[in-house]
């Protein structure tokens, strides 16, 4: 039987509290999108509720537009990431730079984001990637020195900490995805955090069409009941009660995915310590991951025949991620391969192994055997 990379874990709980809502009279913009909202400012370490939207690429995009850049502005990010962490900034029309990540982690390198900035640099953009957190209190210096705002894609890493301190309050702005495959989901959505209320606001205007209603913020007040204005475009991003209430649900059980995911790490790393020619995923002093995927890298050019043996088993790996300036649209503007050699190399290496709650030890096992037949050891 195919084995999938990631996917959800949705129970009987999580079915009846999508189907109480379905019975109720709110079906989005309801008292189910509250709850969640407040929930996940909690668990992300602010007194704000989150700003609910309908994808992580949604709330990328959101959080740029709330960080109101634009054309002649530049954004600092990391080439080994989804494409949203980056194209969100150009489709506002910033220019991205792309800086080189940790050979450790695979995040941003604070070093080489310092190198990259200039005068025009607005936001330095890092990701969690497989869940490990970002350097913040480094990337917080440089994107200070810069006079830029420090965001943080948390696709990966939602329940994560850094020195105690948890994923959703290390950054200016943080963004979270709740795609099947991440450490929670609501079908599609995302959410945006953060301590800065003024930000907050912006991101809910953009989210809801530039619609506003609040008295304080009209410009025209005694025209009636009926009346709205927008100060600013927007775009329809809401996350409705229905997903709402299945993420709130999902919530409850967040402590339990990561302590799983914990455990399938740890078998994954001691099932092939001693195995030559890879490399396992590191974590830093200070660091508490959400492990998202397992990033092994495979050395000597052998990722390819090791990725094929995989999938040819019926182990649904992936590589995580093909360096984002490779793509066509940036090559077209002339970002060239060779820009960020630590990224390339890593992204040459890695293969995820799969990596979800549900994943038995069995399965683990059953990888772990299939690396080693595929590098003969
Ligand atoms: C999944 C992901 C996104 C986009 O989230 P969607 O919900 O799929 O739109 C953005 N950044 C990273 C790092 C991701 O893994």
């Amino acid at each position: 039987m195919f084995l999938p990379y990631g996917r959800q874990s949705i129970d009987e709980s999580d079915i009846e509290a999508v189907a109480q809502v379905l019975r109720g009279d709110w079906l989005t913009t309801g008292p189910a999108v509250e709850k969640f909202e407040r929930e996940l400012g909690s668990v992300a370490g602010q007194s704000n509720p989150a700003v609910t939207v309908t994808s992580g690429t949604a709330a990328l995009h959101v959080a740029y537009a709330a960080a109101g850049i634009g054309p002649g502005d530049e954004v600092v990010t990391t080439p080994l990431t989804f494409l949203a962490t980056a194209t969100c900034a150009a489709i506002q029309g910033a220019t991205v730079v792309f800086a080189d990540v940790s050979d450790d982690t695979g995040n941003l390198d604070p070093a080489a984001a310092a190198a990259a900035v200039t005068d025009r640099t607005r936001v330095i953009s890092g990701v969690d990637y497989a869940g490990h957190p970002i350097d913040a209190p480094a990337l917080r210096r440089v994107a200070d020195d810069a006079g830029a705002l420090l965001l943080e894609d948390a696709a990966h890493s939602i329940g994560g900490s850094l020195d105690g301190t948890p994923v959703g309050s290390l950054a200016d702005i943080t963004t979270f995805s709740f795609f099947p495959t991440k450490n929670l989901t609501t079908a599609e959505g995302g959410a945006v955090v953060s301590a800065d209320t003024e930000l907050l606001q912006r991101a809910r205007t953009f989210k809801g069409i530039g619609m506003v209603r609040d008295p304080e913020r009209l410009r025209s007040t005694d025209e009636g009941a009926w009346w709205y204005e927008m100060p600013e475009l927007g775009l329809n991003y809401r996350l409705p009660d229905v997903l709402c209430a299945l993420g709130s649900n999902q919530l409850t059980r967040l402590g339990r995915f990561k302590a799983r995911r914990a455990e399938i790490t740890a078998r994954y790393s001691a099932g092939l310590a001693d195995l030559d020619g890879v490399r396992l995923p590191a974590q830093r002093p200070g660091a508490d991951p959400v492990w998202h995927f397992y990033p092994l890298r495979v050395l000597d050019g052998r990722r390819r025949e090791v990725f094929d043996a995989l999938r040819a088993a019926e182990i649904g790996v992936q590589v995580n991620y093909i360096p984002v300036h490779w793509q066509p649209w940036f090559a077209d503007r002339g970002y060239r391969r060779g820009m960020c050699p630590v990224a390339e190399e890593y992204y040459e290496q890695e293969i995820s192994l799969p990596m979800f709650p549900d994943l038995r030890d069995s399965d683990v096992d059953r990888v772990i055997e299939q690396v080693r037949t595929a590098l003969g050891g």
